[in-house]
């Protein structure tokens, strides 16, 4: 008891002089006070003046962005194949971090934001469907041996499925003086031109609620949508008495999703929704399985019309498409499923059609997967959400299918590579042991958990960077170079940082501050580092900082650099990427 009251009076004593020293008009302009600033650079660092006790906080960046839906369109022209033009803006909560670096991306649209002068301030590879349309052409290039211009297989879409051209960006509202949304796209010939240019204000004024309806249920809710991944289930085939049918395969979906490393260890970082929007018909269109009796092949009234192409194909032109695999399956109503999925601010959406025919796809920027069997299709769903969130290729080779290569327009997937001629240019090469063997044969795969297996992306010259994985094999684990790009693309989303806080500074006594950054709780996954130059001074969460280790950077009157620096430890990620690290800076000194 009596070290208590000791303590407490200690405890008393030590908040007195830490605040007793600050009365308003108290100089910290004094020779040997610590100052800060936050200015950009050491030339213009100004002091920020800042009584003991207060606190001064940092910016936080703005995630707002608006949801704009585009329809594509092919102009048959060599120097510009494609054009856009704008369908329509929602008015919908909606977020994206605008500080992910531009990297060579699987996905060949180009997205810019420019200000007034045409300066570039912000931009970003995106989904469209002409990526949709290329692999399009591939497909029925190898799998029919009919030679089809892309424009002719624009034609044919638009015919018969007008909805499917229709695709959804998410823009950025926070960049400032942005002006003009442009995109730009690769012709044959590899060179970027710009097929569209739209006028941000416009787009926003125009925007307009959400047009459908939705009975929107939180499966996991881990907070506020600004700083989570938001995956949105939406339902398809399942009719009003199947409710509970879909709310247990949703339910099966998330669990599994969340069971899956490397989501599993950053678990917290997502929220998962179920939208539940019922369907005249259940099952999906064309879905007869082979041999099944009392089955017709037809259109199905369903809420985003999920059809099996192969067959719908083969019934409307009358031809025999037996041959063709018939695995391919999509949600026809895109735009609707996009524009029901932002009933929430969604980053990531998952189709489940219920349907007992196989089906798991991933080519038209939502994953889609029919529901035939709870305990085997989930794992599908993670599967195609390795395809649509985490950009990653498949790593099979299934007979009958088309090889997807089409470098130089369409880059590789990061899972994907080209015959390897030294282990060191390999593009997972930090994965590697010394002494692999390149190619890997595959009777070392348990010697060789990563190498380079030869037989990937449908191709058999290109290689895949384990034997097997759950971009090969739906049922297995991600390997470690898909993993590591599923992080990546989780730190895409939100930042190793919390969001909601700013960094702060506070000042305790004259010659001494307070550093905080808005560290996560999950402190196990993440290392802070407090850094004057090159020096580490420490690793706690908060720096209690005082004028000697400023001192001895340089003297009095000079300012120096103090970073506190947020990294990722997790050790997933093994090549140095921006987005598994945040950095917070501010000049210090001591008053000359
Ligand atoms: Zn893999």
């Amino acid at each position: 008891m009596k070290h208590l009251v000791a303590l407490a009076v200690l405890i008393l004593l030590a908040a007195s002089l830490t605040t007793g020293c600050g009365e308003p008009g108290d100089s910290l302009e004094a020779a040997g006070s610590l100052q800060f600033s936050a200015d950009e650079t050491r030339d213009s660092a100004e002091a920020i003046e800042l009584l003991v006790g207060q606190t001064h906080l940092g910016l936080v960046e703005g995630r707002e962005a608006m949801l704009v839906f585009l329809r594509g369109i092919s102009t048959n022209q060599r120097d510009k194949p494609y054009a856009v033009e704008f369908v329509r803006t929602l008015d919908a909560e909606m977020y994206s971090d605008i500080n992910v670096p531009s990297a060579n991306s699987h996905l060949i649209m180009r997205a810019e934001i420019v200000d007034e002068d045409g300066t570039v301030l912000w931009t970003e590879n995106v989904n469209s469907i002409f990526q949709s349309l290329e692999f399009l052409k591939l497909i029925l290039e190898q799998t029919g041996s009919i030679r089809f211009t892309i424009h002719q297989i624009y034609n044919l879409v638009k015919a018969d499925y007008p909805e499917l051209l229709e695709f959804a960006v998410r823009i950025p509202m926070a960049i400032e003086g942005g002006v003009h949304y442009v995109l730009h796209i690769p012709t044959d010939a590899g060179n970027l031109v710009e097929i569209g240019r739209f006028d941000i204000a416009t787009m926003k004024a125009a925007a307009k609620p959400v047009r459908f309806e939705g009975t929107v249920t939180a499966l996991v809710d881990n907070g506020p949508s600004v700083d989570k991944i938001d995956v949105v289930i939406l339902s398809d085939g399942y009719t009003e008495a199947q409710r509970e049918k879909f709310e247990l395969d949703a339910q099966a979906t998330a669990k599994r999703l969340l069971e899956t490393t490397p989501l599993y260890e950053h678990r917290d970082l997502f929220n998962i929704w179920a939208i539940w929007t019922p369907s005249k018909d259940t099952g999906a269109s064309y879905d007869c399985r082979p041999g099944q009796t009392g089955c017709e092949q037809r259109f199905r009234d369903t809420a985003y019309e999920t059809v099996f192409v192969i067959p719908a194909v083969g019934d409307k032109f009358n031809i025999d498409v037996s041959s063709i695999s018939d695995r391919v399956a999509f949600p026809v109503q895109i735009g609707k499923a996009f524009e029901t999925a932002a009933l929430v601010p969604y980053d990531e959406v998952i189709v489940l059609s219920n349907s007992q025919k196989r089906a798991g796809f991933a080519g038209l920027y939502v994953a889609l997967v029919t529901s035939w069997d709870r305990g085997e299709f989930p794992d599908v769903a993670v599967h195609e959400f390795g395809h649509t969130f985490g950009i990653l290729g498949d790593e099979y080779q299934a007979e009958g299918d088309a090889c997807y290569f089409a470098e130089p327009k369409i880059p590789l997937p990061s899972n994907i590579a080209t015959a390897p001629t030294a282990t060191s240019a390999i593009k997972w090469a930090a994965w590697l042991v010394t002494d692999t063997p390149i190619p890997t044969p595959t009777n070392l795969r348990s010697q060789y958990r990563i190498g380079a297996y030869k037989g990937a992306y449908n191709c058999d010259f290109l290689y895949r960077p384990a034997y097997d994985c759950k971009m090969n094999s739906s049922h297995q684990e991600f390997c470690a170079v898909c993993a590591e790009q599923m992080v990546r693309r989780i730190y895409s989303v939100v930042d190793v940082t919390r969001h909601e806080e700013a960094a702060s500074v506070e000042r305790l006594g004259a010659d001494r501050l307070r550093f905080r950054v808005p560290l996560r709780e999950q402190t196990r996954r993440y290392s802070i580092n407090w850094m004057i130059g090159d020096e580490v001074i420490s690793n706690n969460p908060t720096l209690d900082l005082s004028t000697r280790p400023i001192l001895a950077h340089g003297k009095a009157g000079d300012w120096v650099e103090l970073v506190g620096l947020v990294e990722e430890t997790t050790g997933f990620v093994r090549v140095e990427d921006p987005r598994t690290r945040e950095r917070f800076s501010w000049w210090v000194r001591v008053a000359p």
